[in-house]
């Protein structure tokens, strides 16, 4: 592609913090790569590379480099984990101390963030995760394996994308009817009819999480 990428860095108040949303578009295409986990920084890796070959859009929640967001309000520290805010229930669920005050703060990052993902086409969720408890690290001879493996998978609410990519990746298909809200995107994604994808990796599985975009953008630029 040949258009430079933009990159605009939206300054948002959490109470008497900030939070910085790195937002990078290269060319016109509608599809949102968004990484909420600042921590998760392979999958950050990944979707650059993928968006400076193929376009799109990539947020990028910057607080303090950890999963979880903290921040303070009239002298009093909250944290929340910014995969459970899409719904007013997930918000109370998450925030670490009940208050009005820092609920309304968080409802109001939400709807930042949410007047970006809205004018998507198609959300893609970039996540890494520890594995099991049970690390196979410490067994060199199955190192081969480590990155192809059970934490290695879609999540998606777009059944065509759940039956085009399935002969290839592991990939669950939400149930919209039955799935229980606990605030993550993909429920509001659900609710709202909006087409997205998680493309979960372990940490520095770089290769296998960068094989797994370039697959879903085959099959997307086929449906
Ligand atoms: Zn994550």
């Amino acid at each position: 592609m040949g258009d430079r990428r933009r990159v605009l860095n939206k300054v948002i108040k959490l109470g008497d913090s900030i939070v910085s949303l790195i937002i990078s578009q290269k060319g016109d295409s509608k599809i949102t790569y968004i990484n909420l986990h600042e921590n998760e920084t392979t999958s950050v890796t990944v979707g650059k590379k993928i968006i400076e070959k193929y376009g799109g859009c990539l947020i990028e929640v910057k607080a303090q480099g950890q999963r979880l967001i903290s921040f303070s309000l009239e002298g009093k520290e909250y944290q929340f984990d910014p995969n459970r805010i899409f719904s007013d229930e997930g918000i109370k669920e998450t925030l670490n101390e009940s208050n009005g005050k820092a609920f309304e703060v968080i409802k109001k990052f939400r709807e930042e963030l949410l007047a970006i993902l809205n004018k998507s086409n198609l959300i893609i969720a970039l996540h890494n995760n520890e594995g099991g408890e049970f690390s196979l690290d410490s067994f060199p001879q199955f190192k081969i394996s480590r990155c192809n493996g059970p934490h290695e998978f879609f999540y998606t609410t777009d059944l065509r994308l759940f039956n085009s990519l399935k002969s290839q990746f592991s990939i669950v298909l939400q149930d919209n009817q039955i799935v229980e809200d606990d605030g993550s995107l993909s429920i509001y994604c659900g609710k709202n009819n909006i087409s997205y994808i998680n493309v979960e990796a372990r940490y520095d599985c770089y290769k296998e999480q960068l094989k797994m975009l370039e697959g879903l953008q085959k099959e997307i630029s086929k449906i």
